[in-house]
This record gives C-alpha cells, sequence and structure tokens, in this order.
C-alpha cells in the first residue's frame, strides 16, 4: 500500500459535505484514490495546488469534489440568472476530456442546485448560449471556444474563485498558451488554481510559476509505465508486416476489446478501413472526425459494437473508458511520455491490462528512448506474419486483386479530405508531429521507485 492512502482511506474523512459523500456512494466507489487523497483535503483548505497526474487516477474527481464542496453555500433555487454566475471555471485540452469531466460533476454534484455546463468548439456556438445565458457555477471549456463566448459577450468570468488548468501539459502541447494568457487575463486575482499535469516539464514549472501562487505540489506514484498489472510486449516488425501482425493479435484476441495507436490521422482512417475489410469491426477517432462521428464512434466502442478503436494520441487523451484489457502502439510515439498516456488507458483501477508495441527498425530509436524513461526494457518479439488474407494499407506494390479493392473503395483513389467543420483538428497536428524533439520529461510517479 502506498504512502498516499493511508492519508484517508475513506471519503467521509476528507471533509466533504453529506450531499457530495452520498452522490459518491451511489457511484459505488468505496475508497478515494491517492491523487483523491491527497488533493481533496489541500484544494478543501484554498490554496493554490500543482497535481502530477495523469487520467486514470481519479484526477478528475480530485479536483471537481473540492470545488463543488466550496461552491455548497453558494447554490441557489432562483431561476434568475444572475443568482448563477460561473464561479469555477475548468479548462480542458479536448471536447472529449471537457465533456467527460463535465459528466463527472454533474454526477457528483446530483444532490445540490449548482449548475454545470460543458462548452467546446466544432460545434454551433449558438447551441451553448442559451444555456450559458441560463447561469451555470461551474463551466468546463477548451480554451479556443471559450475565448469565443467571450468575444461574444455570451459569459462573464469576473466572478470565478476556481479555476482548474486539466491536462495543463497537453494545452501546452497543443498551442493553447496564448489563449490561456488571454483567458487568465480576464479572471479575477483573487481566486483558487489547481493545476493538473502528467508531465512535469520545464513549460509546465513556467506555467505554474505564472498562474498559481504559492502552490502546494503533489505526486502520485501510480503510472502504469511502472505498473505491473500492465505486461508490456514489442514486437520487432517490419512496416509492411504491421496491418497483417495487427489483424493477427485482434484475431487471436478476439474477445478482447482494444485502442489502437497510431500518429496521424491519415493512418487511423486507413487502418481502420482496413481492419473493417478484414472483417474485424473497427472505428477512428481522430480530430478530422466530426464531434458527431467522434461520439458515435466512442458509444459503439463503449457498448461493444466496435472492437478496435483506432485513435491518435490527442483524440485518445482524456477518454473514459474503464476495464480496457489491452492497447496496441501501431505506430510508436516520438514523445516518449505519449507511450506512458497510451498505456495508461488500461491496466486500471488494479485491472490487468496487456500493451503491445509493433516496433519497425526506423522506430527503434524512439522506443529506446520509451524504454529510457520507462526504466524498464521490452523484450522485442518475432512472430511470423501470415499475408494470405491480409493487405496493408496502401502498399507500394499493389497487385491487380489490390488494384481491383481499389477501384471499389473511393477511399483509395479519392484524396484524402480534412473535415473542415471541425476547429480541434487545426490544434492535433501540433502535437502529433512526429518529428518534434522527444522531451524526456520527467512523468511524474512514473520514474518514482514503488
Ligand atoms: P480519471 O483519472 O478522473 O479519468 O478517473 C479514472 C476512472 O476512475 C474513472 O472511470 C472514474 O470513474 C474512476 N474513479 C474515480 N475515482 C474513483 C474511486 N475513488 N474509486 C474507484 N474508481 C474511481
Amino acid at each position: 500500500m502506498t504512502k498516499e492512502t493511508k492519508i484517508a482511506e475513506d471519503f467521509e474523512s476528507l471533509g466533504l459535505a453529506a450531499p457530495l459523500l452520498q452522490a459518491i456512494s451511489d457511484t459505488g466507489y468505496t475508497a478515494p484514490t491517492p491523487i483523491q487523497a491527497q488533493a481533496i483535503p489541500i484544494a478543501l483548505t484554498g490554496i493554490d495546488l500543482m497535481a502530477g497526474a495523469q487520467t486514470g487516477t481519479g484526477k478528475t474527481a480530485a479536483f471537481t469534489l473540492p470545488i463543488l464542496n466550496s461552491l455548497l453555500p453558494m447554490a441557489s433555487t432562483s431561476t434568475s440568472p444572475a443568482k448563477h454566475p460561473v464561479r469555477a471555471l475548468i479548462l480542458a485540452p479536448t471536447r472529449e476530456l471537457a465533456i467527460q469531466v463535465e459528466e463527472n460533476i454533474k454526477t457528483y454534484a446530483k444532490n445540490t442546485n449548482l449548475r454545470s455546463l460543458c462548452v467546446f468548439g466544432g460545434v454551433d456556438i449558438r447551441k451553448q448560449t442559451p444555456a450559458l445565458k441560463t447561469g451555470v457555477e461551474v463551466l468546463v471549456a477548451t480554451p479556443g471556444r471559450l475565448l469565443d463566448h467571450v468575444e461574444q459577450k455570451t459569459v462573464q468570468l469576473n466572478q470565478v474563485r476556481f479555476l482548474v488548468l486539466d491536462e495543463a501539459d497537453r494545452m501546452l502541447d497543443m498551442g493553447f498558451m496564448p489563449d490561456l494568457k488571454r483567458i487568465l487575463a480576464l479572471l479575477p486575482k483573487k481566486r483558487q488554481t489547481l493545476m493538473f499535469s502528467a508531465t512535469f516539464s520545464k513549460e509546465i514549472k513556467k506555467l505554474s510559476d505564472e498562474f498559481l501562487s504559492n502552490p502546494a505540489l503533489i505526486e502520485v506514484a501510480r503510472s502504469n509505465a511502472t505498473n505491473d498489472n500492465v505486461q508490456q510486449k514489442a514486437y520487432a516488425v517490419a512496416q509492411k508486416d504491421k496491418e497483417p501482425l495487427l489483424a493477427q493479435l485482434l484475431k487471436e484476441d478476439a474477445e478482447k476489446q482494444v485502442i489502437v495507436f497510431t500518429k496521424t490521422k491519415l493512418t487511423a482512417n486507413r487502418l481502420s478501413r482496413a481492419l473493417v475489410r478484414d472483417g474485424i469491426a473497427a472505428d477512428a477517432i481522430h480530430g478530422d472526425k466530426t464531434q458527431k462521428e467522434r461520439i458515435a464512434a466512442l458509444d459503439a466502442f463503449k457498448e461493444g459494437s466496435v472492437k478496435a478503436l483506432v485513435a491518435t494520441d490527442v483524440a485518445a487523451r482524456g477518454l473514459d473508458i474503464s476495464d480496457l484489457p489491452m492497447v496496441i502502439n501501431y505506430e510508436i510515439p516520438s514523445a516518449p511520455e505519449d507511450y506512458v498516456h497510451r498505456i495508461g488507458r488500461t491496466g486500471r483501477a488494479g485491472a490487468s491490462g496487456v500493451a503491445i508495441s509493433l516496433v519497425s527498425e526506423d522506430e527503434e530509436k524512439y522506443f529506446e528512448e520509451i524504454e529510457k524513461l520507462i526504466k524498464k526494457k521490452v523484450a522485442r518479439e518475432k512472430t511470423k506474419v501470415s499475408h494470405s488474407k491480409h493487405k496493408a494499407p496502401r502498399s507500394k506494390s499493389q497487385t491487380s486483386a489490390k488494384k481491383s479493392q481499389k477501384s471499389n473503395d473511393p477511399f483509395f483513389y479519392e484524396p484524402y479530405v480534412a473535415s473542415k467543420n471541425d476547429n480541434a483538428s487545426k490544434k492535433e497536428p501540433r502535437s502529433t508531429r512526429s518529428n518534434r524533439k522527444a522531451p524526456v520529461a520527467a512523468l511524474l510517479g512514473g520514474l518514482k521507485k514503488r
């Protein structure tokens, strides 16, 4: 048992009010996670907090519960919007994460009169305005869309008392720093700021120095990179053999649902199409998909009709999918911390998980960087790949059979066109750039000895 879990072994001793404790009990959680046990008492004192924790640690409740608790005295039954100003602002890098955070808030606030709302880009801004105008105490937003609302004067931020920067490292990766500065300049100086980040890079320290005031610092010792319940495997495989090997692995573990990671949206699309042609229920989720398409793919995955969800790093960040037994790295990320985020999708809450990486010769150098970060060697296995039924997507030497398949499938003869109505897609390439210099950031907890 870690030191942190001894701090508080039940929610009752954390100092939360009865309506919140009831909601927590209804979710079935019996004990706080380490990040909750550490962060909640500190956040309740009102001081700023810089917390190192990634998705899967229970970090969302670690900031939503103390904020809701502090807002309880201001909850109002009045229908007047003036009685429901935005008092807590939570900024998140992606729409998926923002949606999930707000779902959490709704769950925990269900026995209170506190209202919440989520606003994000890629959808008609006018549809968000009426709900904003009725007044909400807790607003979850992606930075760009929040600024759109500020410009349209559909939101007032002058009563914000609580600010959360969720997945702050990812927000920086996605180029949100200028937006964050603009937003922060609009907030009252007297506020409590809580920042959550999976990594503690120099940039994150700078951000913390700029936006937080004497923050308490906490780290959690959970990282799947050092977590023995995630079995890490790697195959040394030629690039051209990756797609048949993937199909082989998916068929071997037919009952398991898998997130397959690619570096680019283009590969995600092509791969999911190739898998579908191979008889595997697959779909892709990335920044060029419309919001509707992403939600549909995620719902299909959650209900089990999609077996393999092919995802880019940004799209997969913050997806709250519990009990995922396996992730496959179809392409090795050039930033080693992305590997840790990826495999953090499996082996949650003590369940066992498998993370398989398909490593081509070109990617060896990236995988070695990963091994340095996680302080673990992952043996490269070799396996026989059967090409009989599988065709690699867009192989250079296309046979006539492939050509006939190609002529039947517009995907192969029409150029790839990104959907234009998706604001988030413009942001995605920044963090999925394959050639950016991999920062060997110290992963909180990931490097800690247990
Ligand atoms: P998060 O890191 O906030 O994305 O949470 C990861 C997962 O853990 C989510 O599915 C939460 O519903 C779940 N979770 C959060 N707190 C607890 C808890 N105290 N006990 C068990 N599961 C939890």
